[in-house]
């Protein structure tokens, strides 16, 4: 599950976010290239929040190979440490 405390640095305030064991296989970034960006090392980061956007971020989240993309408002997506 994605770690809040390892958020990547571009990641945008709030909820949603990408944390830094992102592989950069760019399936978020297929998925809504609107919500996720690509830093230098195409490495994927939460570039906007919109509430219209849930479905399309719940199917990245779900759908991305090692659990780096995280809700902080959802904990059952976080790190239960
Ligand atoms: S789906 Fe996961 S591993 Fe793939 S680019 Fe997005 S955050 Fe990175």
């Amino acid at each position: 599950m994605a770690d809040p405390a390892r958020r990547h640095a571009l990641n945008a305030a709030g909820p949603w976010f990408v944390d830094a064991r992102c592989i950069s296989c760019d399936t978020c970034t297929d998925v809504s290239p609107e919500i996720f960006g690509r830093d230098e090392a195409r490495k994927a980061y939460v570039r906007a929040h919109q509430p219209e956007d849930e479905a399309l971020f719940r199917s990245a989240l779900e759908s991305c190979p090692v659990e780096a993309v995280g809700d902080e408002g959802d904990p059952s997506s976080l790190l239960v440490r």
